[in-house]
């Protein structure tokens, strides 16, 4: 079966919201067209002194609504039409979020495991070499995303300055902490899935002390794992790109973390059964949280999804097949454009505090991401009510509502 490009199915859900929202037709016309698209290539000397050349790519879907924003990813699968339609639900989310902020993305096709650091380094700074005419804290504000992290983004910030001037340094955000990043950065998109996630838990009767299975343990994943349990939820499944473990009375979620630092897989964890990524979307959790890569959920196993929620922590992980499926059998689908938007949030709030000066503590930053999580979940659930739809299609009305304003 061929993958669903990401992109097709970015523009299946902007023609559904139409379906069930009153859209403009010239507004939905422009969104599926970004404003700037941008691919480059990358010379990279390797430390063996080979020269290698690398694809790099910055999509700008739409500034209306503020400067473009959005993670750079690299790995060995990105290309263009993922960068499109990870841009295109930057847009939504930010309008969703309602941050004075567009959306973009960027990455890299490269397997970044068997780059050394140096070269990894001088891979970050290339990227900004070939992208900066078109960054800036007014123009386009990217920010980590797979496999980038805030060392990585430290050096593109680093590269930026240089070849600018910029001294504001609110032209990436994600950058370490005493490098102008922000308190809470790190740990903002998991916990901005649970504030999401605790705001609807009542009404679609989740019990307050769940069971949760979590697909990816890298930034977003691990924050949540940890931030879910410490909030008295069990985590009872976890994976990584190679597999999962599963333990039905909850794992000890730092054991795990650690046990992954040291061996580099979840092999061998004690006391857990080891199961399958796919095995780990269909196991019986009230939760699930798919928060890896897109097209996990499908048409092929929709049908076997047991959890009562799905909080989207991934972008895209969801199908538009999928989606029919899932609320045909009344499972409710926390969408990435909402679930995840903890992320860009606090991005936000980063480039704000660079821009005046000043350094938030993490209770306010916490505060203030809890207080837009929580009106915009429960303004957007009411909204799937009222459209007798699903979330995901009332956020995008919502969202291309606010981008419809400013257009
Ligand atoms: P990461 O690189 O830190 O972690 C990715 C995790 O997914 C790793 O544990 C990896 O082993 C796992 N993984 C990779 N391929 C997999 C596969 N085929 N099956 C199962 N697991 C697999 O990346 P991240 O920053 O945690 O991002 C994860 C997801 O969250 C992505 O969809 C990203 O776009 C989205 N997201 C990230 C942010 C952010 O702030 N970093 C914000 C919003 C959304």
């Amino acid at each position: 079966m061929r993958a669903m490009n990401p992109f097709e199915n970015a523009l299946q859900q902007l023609d559904r919201a139409a379906q069930v929202g009153k859209i403009n037709t010239d507004v939905l016309a422009r969104m599926r067209h970004a404003e700037r698209e941008v691919h480059v290539s990358i010379p990279i000397t390797m430390d063996d002194g080979k020269l290698r050349i690398f694809e790099g790519y910055r999509v700008q879907h739409s500034g209306a609504r503020g400067p473009y924003k959005g993670g750079i990813r690299f790995h060995p699968d990105t290309n263009i039409d993922e960068v499109r339609a990870l841009a295109l639900w930057m847009s939504m989310k930010c309008a969703v979020a309602d941050i004075p902020m567009g959306g973009g993305k960027g990455g890299i096709t490269v397997t970044p495991k068997e780059l050394s650091k140096a070269e990894l380094e001088r891979l970050a700074r290339g990227w900004v070499q070939r992208m900066h005419y078109v960054l800036g804290p007014k123009v386009d504000v990217p920010a980590p995303d797979v496999n980038t992290n805030p060392e990585i983004i430290g050096w593109m910030a680093d590269e930026y300055a240089k070849i600018s001037g910029d001294t504001t340094g609110a032209a990436f955000t994600g950058k370490p902490l005493g490098k102008g990043g922000s308190e809470g950065r790190g740990a903002a998109t998991g916990m901005g899935g649970f504030y999401t996630f605790d705001a609807l838990r009542e009404q679609l009767g989740i019990p307050a002390s769940a069971t949760v299975a979590i697909q990816g343990m890298g930034n977003v994943g691990g924050h949540a794992a940890s931030i879910f349990e410490e909030h008295a939820h069990h985590i009872v499944a976890l994976s990584d790109s190679r597999g999962g473990i599963y333990q039905k009375d909850g794992l000890d979620v730092a054991a795990v973390l650690a046990h992954k630092e040291k061996n580099g897989s979840l092999k061998d964890f004690p006391g857990a059964e080891q199961i399958s990524n796919e095995q780990l979307l269909e196991l019986p959790v009230d939760v699930l949280i798919p928060a890896a890569l897109e097209n996990q959920i499908t048409k092929d196993n929709a049908d076997r999804i047991q959890a009562k929620i799905i909080v989207e922590l991934a972008n895209g992980p969801t199908t538009t097949d999928a989606d029919d499926i899932l609320f045909g059998k009344n499972t409710t689908v926390v969408p990435d454009i909402l679930a995840n938007a903890g992320g860009v949030i606090v991005s936000t709030f980063e480039w704000e505090q660079n821009l005046k000066g000043e350094h938030w503590s993490e209770q306010d930053v916490l505060g203030k991401l809890k207080n837009i999580l929580e009106t915009q979940s429960q303004l957007i659930a009411k909204r799937a009510l009222e459209l007798k739809t699903d979330m995901r299609r009332a956020a995008f009305v919502v969202a291309l509502e606010r981008i419809q304003e400013k257009l």
